[in-house]
C-alpha cells in the first residue's frame, strides 16, 4: 500500500515514514502542499495523510485539491487544532478520519488500515492461500505454520499478490504500491524481489506460484507444490 504523507515538521514527518515503512508501507513523504499536489499528479496513492498548518498552502486546500482528481482518496488530517470548528471542517471537507497531536504511532497505524478497509482495500488483515498465511499487521508471513523470512519489500510484495489471488497485477501496478518515488533506482528491482520471494515459497514447499505473465505482470496461483 502506498501513502502520500505531508507534514512540515521534519522530526514528525520521518518519525512517521519510518514507522509506516517498518510497517510495510511505501511512503513518499513531503513536506509542502505543492510538492504533495505534484507528487499526486504522477503517482496513484492508497490514501493520504496531512497535517493542516502549511507553509505554503493551507492542507484543506492541499486536500480539496487532490480530490477534485480523485474523490475517493481516502484521507486522514493530522493536526495540532483542536477546536471543534477545525475537527467539523476537517470532517465535513471529506477527510476520512482526524488525529489530533499528540497521538500514538501505533494508533496512527490503525486507524490509516481502518480508512483503508473502508475504501474497499483489503478485505481484512489476514490472507491465506495455498498453505500461506499473511497477517498485514505483524507482516508475519509462514508456510503451513512455519515462519517465512522475508524483507520489508517481499512481504510488500507477497501482501500485494494475495490481496487479489488469481488476477494479473500489471508491474507499473505493482512499482507504483511498493516503491516510493525515492526509491525507484534499479529498474530490476521488482523482478529480483519476485525471484527471491519464488525461491523462499519454493523453499517452503508453498502450494503457491507467482506465474508471469510476460510484458503485463505477476499473478499469484494456487498448486504447483504440495
Ligand atoms: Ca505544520
Amino acid at each position: 500500500m502506498r501513502v502520500l504523507l505531508l507534514e512540515d515538521h521534519r522530526a514528525m514527518r520521518e518519525m512517521i515514514a519510518d514507522h509506516l515503512k517498518e510497517r510495510g508501507f511505501a511512503v513518499d513523504a513531503v513536506a509542502r502542499g505543492e510538492a504533495a499536489i505534484a507528487a499526486a499528479g504522477v503517482a496513484r496513492f492508497d490514501a493520504v495523510i496531512l497535517d493542516l498548518g502549511l507553509p505554503d498552502i493551507d492542507g484543506m486546500q492541499v486536500l480539496a485539491s487532490l480530490r477534485s482528481s480523485r474523490a475517493e482518496l481516502p484521507a486522514i488530517i493530522l493536526t495540532a487544532r483542536d477546536s471543534i470548528d477545525d475537527r467539523l471542517r476537517g470532517l465535513n471537507s471529506g477527510a476520512d478520519d482526524y488525529i489530533i497531536k499528540p497521538f500514538n504511532l501505533l494508533e496512527l497505524e490503525a486507524r490509516l488500515r481502518a480508512v483503508l478497509r473502508r475504501a474497499g482495500s483489503p478485505r481484512g488483515n489476514t490472507h491465506s492461500l495455498g498453505g500461506v498465511t499473511f497477517d498485514s499487521v505483524t507482516r508475519e508471513a509462514a508456510a503451513f505454520g512455519k515462519s517465512l523470512e522475508l524483507t520489508r519489500r517481499e512481504a510488500a510484495l507477497l501482501e500485494e499478490l494475495m490481496r487479489v489471488p488469481g488476477q494479473v497485477i500489471t508491474k507499473d501496478r505493482l512499482e507504483d504500491r511498493l516503491y516510493a518515488l525515492e526509491d525507484s533506482g534499479s529498474a530490476n528491482a521488482l523482478e529480483a524481489a519476485v525471484s527471491r520471494l519464488r525461491r523462499k515459497l519454493t523453499a517452503a514447499r508453498a502450494s503457491l506460484q507467482i506465474e508471469t505473465k510476460w510484458g503485463i505482470g505477476y499473478r499469484l496461483v494456487e498448486g504447483g507444490q504440495v
